[in-house]
């Protein structure tokens, strides 16, 4: 049976990389988290001062060194998905506040995404891929044969990420939490190269009130109907 692409979409904090990782172990697929590689750009230009949240980012000098940077992932000791940034594990580095507050200034960067799309469509052109992010199903895979969208109401999204933060010990208000996850949806909608919408052929999930569980076994009734 040939190997299914399966693009996941949607808004900030709506599980995307759980569902993602549970069907990518679920099926024997590589799993691609695409924002870890936008958060690389991201905390590299931080690290050289090149972007901040209040005047956002320095294009020319992100643009110009984005191709030489080199980002990719590999399986921690524990099995765990982690990404690298020229060799060094940036794990922890890419998902702290800093950065979230950051990755959107850098992500409307038309030659960071065309560099970073390339990388992502090579990571899977064989098909058997899982891949989450923004514009999966709508230009890094329009072809994918299964694309989900998925969203959240904002009072979920908030919580759960701040429990993911509590638990890395990176206490914020979930105020804070709350205005960083809307503030990049709403730059994550409306840039204009890319932005984040549902692909016209996508299926949307809702799962502000179902369990994990739940939804992944209704994904794998997807997958399972297309297998057919
Ligand atoms: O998925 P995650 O929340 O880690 O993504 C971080 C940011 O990277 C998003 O808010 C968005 O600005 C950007 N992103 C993107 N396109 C993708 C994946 C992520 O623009 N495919």
């Amino acid at each position: 049976m040939k190997p299914l692409t399966i693009a996941i979409d949607g808004h900030s904090s709506t599980g995307k990389s759980t569902l993602a990782k549970q069907l990518a172990k679920a099926l024997g697929y590589v799993y691609v988290d695409s924002g870890a590689m936008y958060r690389a750009v991201a905390l590299n230009a931080l690290r050289n001062g090149w972007v901040s949240k209040e005047s956002g980012a320095q294009a020319s000098k992100i643009n110009a060194h984005v191709e030489v940077l080199v980002i990719d992932f590999e399986l921690d000791q524990k099995g765990v998905n982690t990404t690298l940034l020229n060799g060094e594990v940036v794990e922890e580095a890419i998902r702290t506040m800093e950065v979230s507050n950051v990755v959107s200034h850098v992500a409307k960067l038309v030659p960071v995404r065309r560099h970073l799309v390339a990388l992502q469509q090579a990571m899977g052109e064989n098909g058997g891929v899982v891949m989450d992010g923004r514009d999966i199903g709508t230009v890094v895979f329009p072809n994918a044969e299964l694309k989900i969208f998925m969203t959240a109401s904002d009072e979920v999204r908030a919580k759960r990420r701040k429990a993911e933060l509590d638990a890395k010990g990176q206490v914020h208000s979930l105020q804070d939490v709350l205005e960083n996850l809307k503030s990049r949806d709403k730059a994550d909608m409306e840039r204009a190269d890319s932005p984040l919408i549902a692909a016209e052929d996508a299926v949307t999930l809702d799962n502000s009130s179902i369990t994990r569980e739940e939804q992944f076994q209704r994904v794998l009734g997807w997958v399972e109907d297309l297998q057919k």
